[in-house]
């Protein structure tokens, strides 16, 4: 990886071949062709699924297949996030997502990926399920990206770089040079997780995607718009790169109901937008809070709705919450993330509830 201006611009991603960047065996693979596939008009009479015709316990049509390319969906998510709806791919959670980019361009076995600990955990266990080495180039010491590290690690069998920015559990954004030095000098696939980014001011990668025929950019409907129990994520990438997802990914893997309800919820973006802006209120204002309290070493800056505080005897302070009936995310024992506790941005009451605990817990001592 050079810096970005000794390379020519796009220099790397001017080679990019998605094609042989795909695993043999998805290059030559003929998906399956469902039956709302094969007929997908207006018919008075549906013979050609197997269903049960004549209902099923719940109101609706539930009895009928799903649309397997949720073009209702994308349509709605493709105003929103002004993109054009053949660039948006659906998945049963951001999970899906990242596993079945493991599996339509990692071969197991031979390939690598690299990942810049800390951050989320499922790139690491999808790696390991998908039998696919995990590389890993450590943040710095302010959390940002190891240009050199990545640099080095990556070889011809590098297929993905994991880039999570807003990261978790640190809470940062990446610097946008560095995201685009990786972007402009690696010619395999750069995965940009923005699961956090309607929490912070940066601007997201969507816009970059004609630009970088390498990019993926992850977002899902699990955070900021509150739907975690539905599971759907979004990937954003090119068409090519569309074609190759939706060959592999389960001809029905978003259900009906999934489906009803997220356009349901996509009607009620001004709503999402008021409880962003509140919770990024409540972080900044909760940042102070912990900032004042006296065992508190760090509260590091969130561009996420969670923080990331470093506090003498984390895990007693984690137990000692778990006594009061509040439980975070006890991170103590994660490289770079020493004594660190991660909280989620809760209700006003809870946060109060939280801040009460800790001054019992200071108090006490
Ligand atoms: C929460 C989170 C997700 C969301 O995953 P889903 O499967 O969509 O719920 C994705 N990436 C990161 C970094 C997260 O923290």
């Amino acid at each position: 990886m050079q810096e970005t201006k000794e390379a020519p611009e796009n220099n790397g991603a001017m080679q990019f071949d998605v094609n042989k960047l795909t695993r043999p065996n998805i290059q030559k693979l003929v998906p399956y062709s469902s039956a709302r596939d094969e007929f997908s008009g207006e018919a008075k009479v549906f013979l050609d699924a197997n269903e049960n015709s004549l209902g099923s316990p719940l109101p609706k049509w539930y009895n009928r297949y799903p649309d397997p390319h949720q073009n209702k969906v994308k349509q709605s998510i493709s105003k929103i996030k002004s993109i054009a709806a053949q660039h948006i791919f659906l998945g049963n959670g951001s999970d899906e997502c990242i596993d079945l980019l493991y599996r339509c361009f990692c071969n197991p076995g031979k390939d690598n990926v690299i990942i810049c600990p800390p951050t989320y955990g499922m790139y690491e266990v999808s790696a390991n399920i998908n039998d696919i080495e995990v590389r890993k180039a450590p943040l710095l010491d302010d959390f940002q990206l190891d240009l050199v590290h990545l640099e080095n690690l990556a070889d011809e069998n590098t297929k993905i770089i994991w880039i999570c920015s807003p990261n978790n559990p640190t809470g940062n954004s990446f610097y946008r040079q560095d995201i685009e030095t990786v972007l402009n000098n690696f010619n395999g696939l750069v995965v940009i997780d923005e699961a956090y980014i309607n929490f912070s001011r940066q601007q997201s990668f969507i816009k970059e995607l004609a630009e970088y025929p390498n990019l993926v950019v992850m977002q899902t409907f699990s955070k900021a718009w509150g739907l975690a129990g539905l599971r759907l994520g979004m990937a954003f990438a090119s068409v090519d790169i569309m074609e190759i997802l939706n060959r592999v990914k389960p001809p029905y893997n978003i259900n009906q109901a999934t489906q009803e309800l997220a356009l349901k919820a996509l009607e009620e973006v001004g709503q999402v937008n008021d409880m962003i802006r509140e919770l990024v209120n409540m972080r900044n204002a909760l940042t102070e809070v912990f900032e004042s309290i006296p065992t508190v070493e760090k509260v590091y800056p969130s561009d996420a709705n969670f923080i990331l505080v470093k506090i003498k005897d984390a895990r007693k302070v984690y137990e000692f919450l778990l006594t009061k009936g509040i439980v975070v995310r006890d991170r103590s024992n994660v490289k770079l993330c020493n004594d660190c506790l991660r909280i989620t941005i809760g209700t006003e009451k809870e946060n109060t509830d939280l801040v009460d605990a800790l001054a019992e817990w200071v108090n006490g001592k």
